[in-house]
C-alpha cells in the first residue's frame, strides 16, 4: 500500500509544472530509499548529477553522505528514505526560492506521512528553515532535537557543506551520533554502530 501510495505522487510529480523548475529540469528527482524507512532524510535540492539520473543523493555530496551512514551502519536499502525540499534542479545549483519551496514542500509532506518515519533529519540550512521558518539557523540549531508535528526532527549541516568546510565535520558526526542513540530508543534496541 505504501508503495502504491507514493507512486500515486510520482505520478502527479513527473508532470508537475506548479514552479518554473520544472523548465530546465532534465530529470525529476522524487525521492529513493526504503518506503518503510523509519529515518527519512531531507536535503536541499537536486544537483548536476541527480537532475542527470533522477536519483536523489548520488554525487559528491551524496557520496559522503552514503559514507556518514554506512559509519551509521545505516543503508537506503533498509533504514533511510531521501528526498529533497524540491524535487527539480534549480538553474546554477542556486537555492530554491521561497516561492518553490512552498509549490513543491506539500509531495514531501505527503512522502513523510506515507512512510511516518521515526526519525527526520534535515540537512542543511534550507531544510531547516522549510519545516521551521525563515528565522532558523542551522548553525545554532544543528544537533538538538525539534518536534515537527509527531516527529522527533535532527538538523545537522548538509554534507556539501562539509565538503566546503571539512572541519564541521566533526560537529555532524556528533548529531549523527545522536541519531543512532535516538534510533536505538525509538526503532532498535540492538542496532550496531562500531563508533558508539
Ligand atoms: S520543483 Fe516541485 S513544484 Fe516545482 S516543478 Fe518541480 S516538482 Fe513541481
Amino acid at each position: 500500500m505504501t508503495e502504491q501510495d507514493l507512486n500515486q505522487i510520482m505520478d502527479e510529480v513527473l508532470i508537475c509544472k506548479k514552479c518554473g523548475l520544472y523548465k530546465e529540469r532534465h530529470r525529476v528527482v522524487f525521492g529513493s530509499g526504503n518506503p518503510q524507512a523509519p529515518i527519512f532524510i531531507v536535503g536541499e535540492a537536486p544537483g548536476f548529477e541527480e537532475d542527470k539520473t533522477g536519483v536523489a543523493f548520488v554525487g559528491k555530496s551524496g557520496q559522503l553522505l552514503e559514507k556518514i551512514l554506512l559509519a551509521c551502519n545505516f543503508s537506503r536499502e533498509k533504514e533511510v528514505y531521501m528526498g529533497n525540499i524540491v524535487k527539480c534542479r534549480p538553474p546554477q545549483n542556486r537555492n530554491p526560492v521561497i516561492q518553490e519551496q512552498a509549490a513543491c514542500l506539500p509531495y514531501l509532506e505527503r512522502q513523510i506521512e506515507i512512510i511516518q518515519p521515526k526519525i527526520i533529519i534535515l540537512l542543511g540550512s534550507t531544510a531547516l528553515k522549510a519545516f521551521f521558518g525563515p528565522s532558523s539557523r542551522i548553525t545554532k540549531e544543528r544537533g538538538t532535537w525539534r518536534s515537527w508535528f509527531r516527529y522527533p526532527v535532527m538538523p545537522t549541516y548538509h554534507p556539501s557543506a562539509l565538503l566546503r568546510n571539512p572541519h564541521l565535520k566533526r560537529d555532524a558526526w556528533e548529531d549523527f551520533k545522536k541519531v543512532i542513540l535516538k534510533y536505538r530508543e525509538l526503532v532498535d534496541k540492538q542496532h550496531y554502530c562500531k563508533y558508539i
